[in-house]
């Protein structure tokens, strides 16, 4: 058989892809290496930037994203025992929307598969990709049955995230830039609501502590640990009380604390694959590019990547108009090189004044003296955070 797209992993990236390709009425083969269960309960991000969920909108995905997600207006800083609140609502006239990844995951297979009619393969092993640079593509996998298959593709997009095997094919002379921050975060859920109505981030002399609300029963924590810690030095008394520490300011209330659901550490790294096409193949979100949770930038990159590749892959499709695929990894970069760089800045921010080292706590404190004080550089920042760039 050969199909228009065949696409490689069923996260983000992917089923936005899938549901846009259908909805031109475009064949697709989705390829997942997990089952179904398993990606609509896998909790991840859960921040969504306003663009990301306008996009989401226009191509018919967000409906029970716009009916259950909370909009967010602000988000607060506690550094030195004082909070800083920035508005960035008011700021920029924009919000950001909370919705845990693994609603987003099942809301765009649903609508991929039982709505759209897309086809997807879940539990395949071993997935090849054959003669990217050739007059025949194509992709082979061992199917959950056990069979090998071989499938033609004329483009294959690959959505198989930071541990995928499509970006491996990309030749020698594709560049890979990464970034290692040397910090660890441990990341948590915690069974118990949010203590504030916003994201609060803690910038404290113990290590950064963050605080992400994800729905009403579980809340997301993160606290700055040594790279490569082991989560078992992090009993559940110790989590708390380094959170309640370095989390506490004037006038708030003691977090609302609950048992840990997950609990595990990330070593802080970035990556960026340039360029994100060779060939029939096309890299989209996390296959491409890593961004560690600092700015929670991830999903939203893949779901930018995944409508201009739909976008391009349509124009080219329908009416051979090749502008979008030529120009694909470009106009994703922009985007994805202006969030690396937010990232970097922001990481600087919530690690200076812990680092050890006086000369970045120094340079720490003087930009979040400027964050909290002037206006234009609060304003800068929300700009940013909320993802309202010129590189978009
Ligand atoms: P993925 O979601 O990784 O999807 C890739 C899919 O491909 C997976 O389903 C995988 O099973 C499948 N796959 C892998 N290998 C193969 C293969 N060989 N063959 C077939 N299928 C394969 N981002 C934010 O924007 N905001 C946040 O707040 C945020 N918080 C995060 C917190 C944590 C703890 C983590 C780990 C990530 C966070 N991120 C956040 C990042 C975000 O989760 C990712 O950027 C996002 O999942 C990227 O989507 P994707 O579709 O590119 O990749």
């Amino acid at each position: 058989p050969r199909l228009p797209v065949v696409i490689v992993g069923a996260g983000p990236a992917g089923l936005t892809l899938g549901n846009i390709l259908r909805a031109a009425s475009i064949d697709c083969l989705v390829l997942e290496t997990e089952t179904r269960a398993f990606i609509e309960q896998r909790p991840r991000a859960g921040v969504i930037e306003e663009w990301a969920v306008r996009g989401l909108e226009e191509r018919g995905l967000a409906g029970p994203l716009l009916a259950r997600a909370e909009r967010h207006s602000a988000c607060e800083f506690r550094f030195a025992g004082r909070p800083h609140r920035i508005p960035y609502h008011e700021l920029t006239g924009r919000h950001h929307w909370v919705y845990p990844q693994q609603l987003l995951v099942t809301d765009l297979v649903r609508e991929y598969a039982d709505v759209r009619g897309g086809a997807i393969e879940f539990e395949v092993r071993d997935v090849r990709l054959h003669g990217m640079d050739s007059g025949k593509p194509a992709v082979s996998y061992t199917a959950g049955d056990g069979r090998r298959r071989l499938v033609g593709a004329d483009f294959v997009a690959g959505c198989d995230g930071a541990r995928g095997v499509t970006r491996t094919v990309l030749p020698d002379w594709a560049k890979t830039s990464r970034h290692d921050y040397g910090v660890g975060w441990l990341a948590l859920l915690a069974e118990a609501p949010a203590s504030a109505d916003c994201v609060l981030f803690g910038v404290h002399p113990r290590g950064f502590a963050g605080h992400m609300p994800r729905s009403p029963e579980v809340t997301r924590y993160y606290l700055q640990c040594p790279p490569g810690d082991d989560p078992e030095n992090w009993p559940q008394d110790r989590v708390w009380a380094e959170l309640q520490e370095r989390l506490a300011a004037t006038g708030r209330p003691p977090l609302t604390e609950g048992p840990l659901i997950e609990k595990r550490v990330l070593d802080l790294h970035n990556h960026v694959v340039e360029p994100m096409a060779f060939g029939r193949l096309f890299l989209a979100g996390d296959a491409a590019h890593l961004t560690a949770p600092i700015a929670a930038k991830g999903m939203n990159l893949a779901l930018h990547d995944a409508f201009l590749l739909a976008d391009a892959l349509i124009a080219y499709l329908t009416e051979g108009d090749i502008t979008g695929l030529s120009g694909y990894s470009d106009a994703c970069l922009r985007r994805v090189w202006d969030y690396q760089e937010f990232s970097q800045w922001l990481s600087d921010v919530y690690h200076g004044a812990s680092s050890g080292d006086p000369y970045r706590a120094g340079t720490t404190l003087a930009r979040l003296r400027r964050l909290f004080d002037s206006p234009t550089a609060a304003g800068a920042f929300a700009e940013q955070y909320l993802g309202e760039t010129p590189a978009g």
